[in-house]
């Protein structure tokens, strides 16, 4: 697949919006952040799989006037009929499925089968192929979404006629619903009223089912300000969405909400509790990760909110930044035509920008603030 670059959009700072209840809630413009990820591509060969190249290029397309001829925008879209989706067992009643998009949890229990996610449309009839060879039962009864990108939610409308269950965060249901009457979004991609997630939540859900005990919690902003985490308890499996991405720089969604101190944050809670030397993790894009794993991944990135954040308070601009290459040393372990050095800095210095905790107390070994207490109990 041939990704087409095209340069970043200026920043813009969207708007306000009445929600639910009369909650002032932000509305992202779109167009910034996926025109941003219009210009994401992905590494041959690397366990990141074609999925980011569709995460990418279905962001990428937002903004753009129509999607024809197996083009968006320039950029070639995937012959549907050629994606493989295979199922990796992991433990247990746990698999996940790898395909086109965001790595699916599967959790097969008594109670009926677990979505977590379920990438693409057009790949719901390969789904339920790879899931019949794992179970008799094969029809999801629940759909979790970890958040809102296309990527992982493409597949709710046609599991949802089917039956399932869709369940989601408050804020990525709001995000669907902004995107379902964008008149920009293209066919394609647009979430129909059906996709949205019929329950929502703001803080934890809990799955009783027979073979396993399914918690879904929000953490507080990270990769967007949706973001669910699911914690399967009995087979100690952690499916993160795309708070955790595995050998890449992450993406911040800064647009929607997202957070490097969030991102940091969740790393450090997974490090100092939720993940145990057995615990697996299912990351949104890339291969499972142990909490060695993570933990390596949390220090290598605060160590770029450090560089980032020195900068900042040295009174040097995000250009000269940049320009200096800072992160020469990482670059061969995480960047990619996913995310590249300029693309991690960017979203570094502006999340920085944003939280205004950015510029105070610098440094490589610079903790962020910790942005969410784990409740009484844990999760
Ligand atoms: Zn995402």
């Amino acid at each position: 697949m041939t990704m087409i670059s095209s340069p970043m959009p200026p920043r813009s700072t969207g708007t306000a919006h009445e929600c639910g209840g009369g909650r002032a809630v932000a509305v992202p413009d779109r167009r910034h952040v996926l025109s941003f990820l219009h210009r994401l591509g992905f590494r041959p060969g690397c366990a990141g799989f074609l999925s980011f190249a569709l995460f990418a290029l279905s962001c990428g397309v937002f903004g753009l006037a129509h999607a024809r001829d197996g083009l968006a925008g320039g950029v070639q879209l995937p012959d549907w009929k050629t994606v493989e989706v295979r199922a990796h067992h992991l433990r247990g009643p746990v698999w996940y499925l790898e395909g086109f998009g965001g790595n699916i949890g599967v959790v097969v229990t008594g109670r009926g089968t677990v979505l977590i996610d379920d990438q693409y449309a057009p790949l719901t009839d390969k789904i339920r192929a790879a899931l019949a060879e794992i179970t008799k039962d094969p029809k999801p009864r629940f759909i979790i979404n970890t958040h809102w990108h296309p990527d992982h939610t493409g597949g709710n409308e046609r599991f949802a006629k089917a039956g399932a269950v869709v369940i989601a965060h408050d804020n990525t249901r709001h995000h669907l619903r902004a995107a379902e009457f964008d008149p920009e979004m293209p066919e394609l991609l647009r979430p129909h009223v059906e996709s949205l997630p019929i329950v929502t939540f703001n803080d934890t859900v809990t799955f009783h089912l027979d073979d396993e005990e399914v918690v879904a919690f929000h953490i507080p902003p990270a990769h967007t300000d949706g973001d669910v985490v699911v914690r399967l308890r009995d087979s100690d499996v952690i499916h993160a969405g795309d708070a955790c991405f595995h050998g890449y720089y992450p993406y911040i969604d800064i647009e929607n909400g997202g957070s490097i101190d969030g991102l940091i944050a969740f790393w450090e809670r997974l490090v100092g509790g939720l993940m145990d030397e057995d615990t697996i993790l299912i990351p949104g894009h890339g291969s499972p990760m142990t909490r060695a794993d993570v933990a390596a991944y949390l220090a290598d990135m605060k160590s770029v909110r450090g560089r980032v954040a020195a900068a900042m308070k040295r009174g040097e601009d995000l250009k000269t930044l940049i320009a200096r290459h800072p992160l020469a040393d990482l670059d061969p372990k995480y960047e990619s035509e996913v995310v590249e050095e300029a693309d991690i800095l960017t979203m570094v210095w502006r999340s920085l920008e944003r939280t205004r905790t950015g510029v105070r107390d610098l440094g490589d070994d610079h903790a962020p603030p910790s942005t969410h207490a784990t409740p009484a109990g844990g999760h």
